[in-house]
């Protein structure tokens, strides 16, 4: 009788005081991105991890196997969703067998839901598929519109709350200070770019729609021919025209392309270099969602004024 008085009074401090890192709802992430809003939104509450490094092609990662185990244990599990990480999420899910996350489980959250997509193909997805295009369901690149950012977060409230019920009123307080946030943030953004609305911008890749749309911006043509398809010497001759011709000023590139294509067609057409931020984490100094958007602006309107 003693010593179960003495083991049950030891075992109380474990009860009481703080949330325990057990409790915490661990969430695995497929983006950097993904992983700063639901931070953002589920506080003291999550302990998050993004398999991507916001320095990586987000298509075409090579995930490293200590995710399995994270996903194992994972409560839930966000993606961009559309065919971003088509190439390596199933066989990553399928071998961490948690039915939970799986697709479709209760613990999935497809970070898409509500977004407005742009570039909805009319040709069918196999064909796509087949000429090697990777947008073959409309482009995935949502997140770079700061605004998308809000319904992201919604989405991640909602998977918060049906996790954690008792803590909804904190992840709608925590949701509701983000948004304010990106609305304040959006309006200094959109006043710094203001000046360049309508620029003609070359990129290498097709992920910028949503960033265009955001902040009024061109991109009129890309280094790839095709979304994953490498340029060819014919189609970088017919950039170069075209930018001569329309005097475009910038070549916006990511960390992960081979940047030689981009600088010599902007040696040979007078423009410069822009290296643009894909995700958060693409370079040292961005740590969350708000420093992604700041770097980029920064970059385009520094490269503009040139
Ligand atoms: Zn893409």
């Amino acid at each position: 009788m003693k010593y179960f008085y003495i083991i049950l009074v030891a075992a109380i401090p474990l009860f009481s005081g703080g949330l325990q890192a057990s409790d915490k709802i661990k969430v695995v992430t497929t983006l950097p991105d993904l992983r700063t809003i639901v931070e953002q939104i589920g506080g003291d509450k999550v302990t998050a991890h993004a398999i991507a490094r916001g320095y990586q092609d987000p298509h075409f990662v090579d995930a490293k196997p200590s995710f399995v185990l994270k996903l194992k244990q994972a409560e839930l599990f966000a993606q961009i969703g559309l065919d971003l990480e088509i190439g390596w999420v199933p066989p990553l899910l399928e071998t961490a067998r948690n039915k939970k996350i799986y697709f479709g489980g209760s613990g999935y959250v497809d970070a898409s839901k509500g977004i407005e997509l742009l570039e909805i193909p009319t040709t069918d997805a196999a064909q796509l598929r087949s000429e090697g295009d990777i947008h073959i369901y409309g482009n995935p690149h949502y997140w770079l519109d700061p605004r998308n950012g809000k319904i992201i977060a919604k989405n991640m409230y909602e998977a918060l709350s049906a996790a954690k019920p008792e803590f909804e009123a904190l992840f709608r307080r925590n949701l509701e200070a983000f948004n304010a946030r990106i609305d304040s943030a959006y309006t200094v953004w959109t006043q710094t770019i203001a000046p360049f609305k309508g620029s003609k911008i070359i990129a290498y890749h097709n992920s910028w729609p949503y960033f265009e749309k955001a902040f009024g911006i061109e991109i009129v043509d890309f280094i790839e021919p095709k979304p994953g398809i490498p340029p060819t010497p014919s189609h970088l001759i017919s950039i170069i025209k075209r930018m001569k011709q329309e005097n475009i000023k910038a070549i916006i590139i990511s960390p992960y392309y081979d940047g030689k294509p981009a600088r010599s067609v902007a040696k040979r057409s007078n423009a410069v270099v822009v290296e643009f931020a894909p995700s958060v984490g693409a370079f040292a100094e961005i740590n969350t969602y708000f420093d992604l958007f700041n770097y980029n602006i920064k970059a385009l309107t520094r490269a503009l004024n040139k």
